[in-house]
């Protein structure tokens, strides 16, 4: 069965950390008969300047057609037009696909212990992952804008809204989630003060009672759980939020891992009749243009962006083990980038050669 993939690189340290993913999926077709098909695609500032798009319609279609999108990043947008932007850029290609739930795991490596905030004893075994709802909420509410009053002084609203519906659907991801993990759902919100949020409670306490008993569902408020996720972040297993407190807490929880280079995500879609899913998968961090072309960025996110991708996209659970265990054994061998640099005296790897080390690994644990 091929499986076809939409490559999109992008701008930055998007094309350098994508390589190393792409050398991991030529690894996993070799190998493992994964038979992935890589289609490569372009988005960004790069694409803009050359075309004067940041994407074009052949690339949206493909997207769309394809069963999964890897993706690496975009970054300087700030130079393209805002409107092109709305119309061209990331957001653009997610809501063309009907994406609604960002799935962010955030996993403590025994290895990179030193190198989170927190205390080695508090981030410990930590393994969670934070769903956000990512198409509805305060960020996309009407009305929204900005007035001038009467008195010269300006007044802005935004609205937080969601339906039934949009509670549901990733309330029942976020179950059946539990229930390939640790089989625990914390739902946040602050029904204590906002409507949105009581009416967010009511439907994921609903459906847990008719359709998910044996998962164990704790209610957490918002203001809580930004307390508990640094206090004692192992309590946690699958997190379901809604799209404003999701983009904060995701990124808080985020920081256990010790750096941006290490963490994947998932944004996912409804199913059509087949039961193909739109699916994008990337690195949590941006272009990096800091660091963009010196060959030193991590690739560790990107490569476990695929394995993300082999396990909800592609149901290769063994595959996306092998993925996860290589890189948990070449860190803990010691290869680190520099954003992870921790020890005196070594030198860091290039994001080829953690890539390189990666693959080692790959083939001395599944080959
Ligand atoms: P960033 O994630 O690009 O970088 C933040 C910091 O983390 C930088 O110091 C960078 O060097 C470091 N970093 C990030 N990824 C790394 C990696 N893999 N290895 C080592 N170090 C890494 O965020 P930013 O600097 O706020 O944004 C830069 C550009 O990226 C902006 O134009 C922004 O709009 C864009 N951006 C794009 C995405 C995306 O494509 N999904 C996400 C976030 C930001």
């Amino acid at each position: 069965m091929a499986r076809n993939v939409l490559f999109i690189p992008g701008d930055g340290i998007g094309p350098e950390v994508m390589a190393e993913a792409r050398k991991v999926i030529d690894w996993l077709n070799a190998r493992r008969g994964t038979g992935i098909q890589l289609t490569d695609a372009e988005m960004g500032l790069a694409t803009w300047r050359k075309t004067g798009s940041p994407m074009s319609d052949e690339t949206i279609a493909a997207a769309k057609a394809a069963d999964a999108v890897l993706f690496g990043a975009v970054g300087g947008d700030e130079e393209i037009p805002r409107k092109l932007r709305r119309e061209r850029g990331l957001l653009a290609l997610r809501r063309a696909m009907g994406l609604y739930a960002n799935l962010r795991p955030v996993k403590a490596y025994e290895a990179l212990l030193d190198a989170t905030s927190l205390k080695e004893r508090v981030a410990r075994g930590v393994d969670l992952v934070v769903l956000r709802e990512l198409s509805s909420g305060v960020y996309f509410g009407e009305p929204r804008g900005t007035e001038t009053l009467a008195n010269g002084k300006r007044r802005a609203v935004d609205t937080q809204v969601y339906t039934e519906e949009e509670i549901e659907r990733v309330a029942r991801d976020a179950f059946l989630l539990a229930r390939t993990r640790r089989g625990q759902v914390a739902s946040v919100e602050k029904s204590n003060v906002m409507e949105t949020g009581r009416l967010w409670r009511d439907v994921v306490t609903a459906m847990h009672a008719a359709e998910f008993p044996d998962v164990t569902l704790r209610h957490v408020l918002s203001d809580n759980f930004a307390m508990q996720i640094i206090r004692d972040p192992r309590q946690f297993d699958v997190v379901v939020t809604d799209n404003l407190f999701g983009d904060l807490l995701s990124d808080a929880s985020a920081m256990i891992a010790g750096s941006l280079g290490m963490l994947p995500s998932a944004s996912l879609g409804t199913a059509d009749a087949s039961g193909r899913r739109p699916a994008l998968y990337e690195p949590v961090h941006g272009s990096a243009p800091d660091i963009a072309g010196k060959g030193i960025a991590n690739p560790v996110a990107a490569i476990l962006s695929v394995a993300m991708m082999l396990r909800h996209s592609f149901a290769l659970t063994a595959d996306a083990d092998l993925v996860e265990n290589a890189v948990a054994a070449a860190l803990g061998e010691g290869a680190r980038t520099a954003d992870l640099y921790i020890q005196g005296g070594v030198q860091p790897l290039t994001t080829i050669g953690m890539g390189k080390a990666i693959l080692g690994k790959l083939e001395a644990l599944g080959g």
